[in-house]
């Protein structure tokens, strides 16, 4: 399955990336849904969270993890906090069937979520 975020990888289509690394990509989502929005992307093509087995991708993840807190504390956003969201199927809204975890901080996020 060939998505846009793979175009990203590959530089087909241009993206504003802020980080990476030989596993994690991550950049500026196009339609911000906050001052700070940002996607963490795998460079490998895991289409959604029900497909992320642990025994295989656990270190993977850490790196999306360590991306997070390193791009949250470039950005300025680590001290007051932040969301991270992965949005997975079509209940939870997801529109690209890549694994992202979406970075979203700089204003007060609201509870529950829409
Ligand atoms: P999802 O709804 O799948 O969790 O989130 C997909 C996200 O990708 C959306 O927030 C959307 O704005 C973002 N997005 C979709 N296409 C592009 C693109 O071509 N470039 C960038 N930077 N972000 C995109």
């Amino acid at each position: 399955m060939n998505t846009i975020f793979s175009k990203i990888i590959n530089r087909e289509i241009p993206a504003n990336i802020v980080y990476e690394t030989d596993s994690v990509l991550a950049f500026r989502d196009i339609n911000p849904q906050a001052p700070t929005h940002i996607l963490i992307i795998p460079k490998i093509e895991i289409p959604k969270v029900t497909d992320i087995k642990g025994s295989e991708h656990a270190e993977l993840l850490g790196e999306m993890y360590d991306a997070a807190n390193k791009i949250a504390k470039d950005e300025g956003i680590a001290e007051n906090g932040f969301r991270l969201v992965m949005n997975c199927g079509n209940n939870g809204g997801q529109e690209v069937y890549h694994l992202h975890m979406h970075l979203l901080g700089g204003r007060q996020m609201q509870w529950p979520p829409g």
